[in-house]
C-alpha cells in the first residue's frame, strides 16, 4: 500500500524533471506577477497527455448520462489520468517547486473541472466541465466573500434571483478567488433569494466575458505569488436556466454540494504539503553533510541532528496521509472527519517544516536564491485555505462527535 506502482513513478519522474526544465525557470516572473501561470498549465496538462486522458473519461460520462447508464463509479475525475495516488503525486512534485503553481493547476482542474463533471448535467459537462477539466480552460472556484469566509453560507450575500425567462439574475461578489484573473470559467455559489427566510444555495457556472462579470487585479500576497488570486463581481448577470449546475435547485440541500467541493479541496492539501516538506528535507539533509562551521559539517551536531529527525517524521507521516486519503479516494470511503484534522495536520507539518529547513540553512535559507524561502511563506497558505486551521479541527471534531454545523 505504501508504494508507488511502476506507472505513478515514472509519472513522477517525468514530473520532476518537467518542473526542472520548465517550471522552475518561470518562478522568478510569476512571483514578480509579470507573468500568468496559465499558459504552462495548459501546456503542461498536453504534454503529460492529461487533456486526452482526462477528455476520454470524461467523455465516457457524457455518453453514460446520456444513455442513463451513469452512476458514482465514473464521477471521479482522477481517476481519467490512472489514479487518485497519481493525481497526488503530480500535485506533490509540482509542489515541490511551486505550490502557487500546484494550487491553481488543482483549483481549475479538480475543484472546479471535478464538480462540473461530478455534478453537472451532460450539456453542462460538455459545455464547460470537458474544458476545464482537461485544462483548455482555466476555471476558478468561487465561494468566499469580503464578509463570508469562515461562515460561507451563513454570511453569504451574493444571490441569484429567479427571473421570468427560468433563469436567474446574480449579483454580489467573491474574494481572494484563485485563478481569478485568469479563468474563463467561474463556479460561483450564490443564495436563492425568493424573499424566503432560509435561503437554499446553488451553485452557478459563470463565463468571463458575460455581462456584468469582472475582476479585480492581483493581490499583492505574502506567498503564493505565482498563483494570482483577485476579487470577482457579478454584476446583474443574467444566467440562463442552464447556468444551473446539475439542472436543478436542492433547497438547503445545494450545501452539500458546496460540502463536497470543499472535502475534495481539503483532501488535496496533505499532497502540497507532501511535497513542500519533501523538498525541505531532500534540501536540509544535503545541506547538513556539505555545511561545514567550527571544523566539522554541522550535521554532525547534535541540535542539527534533531531537526533532521523531525523533518524526516512529518515527511513520513505526511506521505501516509496521503496514501491513506488515495486508497480512501479509490476505494469510494468517505471520513471527513480525517479529510478536516489530516488537512489541519498538515498544513501546521509544511509550515513547521520550511522553518524548520530556513533555520538550517542559516542566512542562506532566508536568501530567495535557494528556494525555501518561499516555501515557508507559500505554506502558511495551506493553514488558511481550504478552511483555517481551526476551523478545519472543528470541523473534524463535530464529525466525531456528531453535532451539525455549517462550517
Ligand atoms: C491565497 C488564497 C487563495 C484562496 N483561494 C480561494 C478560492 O479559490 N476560492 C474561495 O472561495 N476562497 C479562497 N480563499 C479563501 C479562504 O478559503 C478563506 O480565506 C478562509 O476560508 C478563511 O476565511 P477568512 O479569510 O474570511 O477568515 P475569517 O473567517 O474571517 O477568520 C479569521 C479568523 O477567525 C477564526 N474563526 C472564524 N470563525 C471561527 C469560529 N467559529 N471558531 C473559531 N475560530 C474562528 C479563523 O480560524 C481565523 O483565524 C483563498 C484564500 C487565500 C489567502
Amino acid at each position: 500500500m505504501f508504494e508507488l506502482d511502476e506507472q505513478t513513478q515514472m509519472v513522477a519522474t517525468m514530473v520532476r524533471q518537467w518542473c526542472q526544465t520548465q517550471l522552475a525557470p518561470k518562478i522568478p516572473v510569476l512571483e514578480a506577477g509579470t507573468e500568468q501561470p496559465f499558459d504552462l498549465m495548459k501546456k503542461m496538462a498536453k504534454q503529460f497527455g492529461f487533456d486526452t486522458m482526462l477528455g476520454a473519461s470524461v467523455k465516457k460520462r457524457i455518453a453514460r448520462l446520456r444513455s442513463g447508464e451513469a452512476d458514482d463509479s465514473d464521477r471521479q475525475l482522477a481517476k481519467g489520468i490512472g489514479s487518485p495516488m497519481m493525481m497526488h503525486v503530480v500535485v506533490k512534485e509540482l509542489s515541490r517547486v511551486s505550490p502557487g503553481f500546484a494550487m491553481g493547476f488543482g483549483v481549475s482542474m479538480g475543484l472546479v473541472g471535478g464538480a462540473i463533471v461530478a455534478k453537472g448535467t451532460a450539456d453542462q459537462i460538455e459545455k464547460w466541465g470537458l474544458p476545464v477539466a482537461t485544462l483548455q480552460q482555466i476555471g476558478s472556484w468561487c465561494l468566499t466573500e469580503p464578509d463570508a469566509g469562515s461562515d460561507a453560507f451563513g454570511s453569504m450575500r451574493t444571490t441569484a434571483t429567479p427571473n421570468e425567462a427560468g433563469g436567474y439574475i446574480l449579483k454580489g461578489s467573491k474574494t481572494f478567488i484563485t485563478n481569478g484573473p485568469g479563468a474563463d470559467v467561474f463556479l460561483v455559489y450564490a443564495k436563492i433569494d425568493r424573499g424566503e427566510p432560509d435561503p437554499g444555495v446553488a451553485t452557478f457556472i459563470v463565463e468571463r466575458g458575460m455581462q456584468g462579470v469582472s475582476v479585480g487585479p492581483p493581490f499583492k500576497k505574502m506567498g503564493m505569488r505565482d498563483s494570482p488570486t483577485s476579487e470577482v463581481f457579478f454584476d446583474d448577470v443574467h444566467l440562463g436556466a442552464e447556468h444551473l449546475l446539475g439542472g436543478k435547485e436542492k433547497g438547503r440541500g445545494g450545501r452539500s454540494d458546496t460540502k463536497d467541493s470543499l472535502g475534495s479541496e481539503r483532501s488535496g492539501i496533505p499532497a502540497m504539503a507532501w511535497g513542500i516538506i519533501e523538498r525541505c528535507y531532500d534540501q536540509s539533509l544535503q545541506y547538513v553533510r556539505d555545511r561545514k562551521q567550527f571544523g566539522r559539517p554541522i550535521g554532525a551536531f547534535q541540535a542539527v541532528q534533531l531537526h533532521i529527525a523531525d523533518l524526516y517524521l512529518k515527511l513520513r507521516t505526511v506521505e501516509s496521509v496521503v496514501y491513506r486519503t488515495a486508497w480512501m479516494q479509490q476505494h469510494g470511503k468517505k471520513d471527513m472527519a480525517f479529510v478536516n484534522a489530516s488537512k489541519a495536520m498538515c498544513a501546521q507539518y509544511a509550515v513547521e517544516a520550511a522553518m524548520t529547513a530556513v533555520q538550517l540553512h542559516g542566512g542562506y535559507g532566508y536568501m530567495e536564491e535557494l528556494g525555501i524561502e518561499k516555501l515557508a511563506r507559500d505554506a502558511k497558505l495551506l493553514e488558511l485555505g481550504a478552511g483555517t486551521t481551526d476551523i478545519n479541527l472543528l470541523a473534524a471534531a463535530r464529525q466525531l462527535i456528531g453535532v451539525s454545523h455549517d462550517a
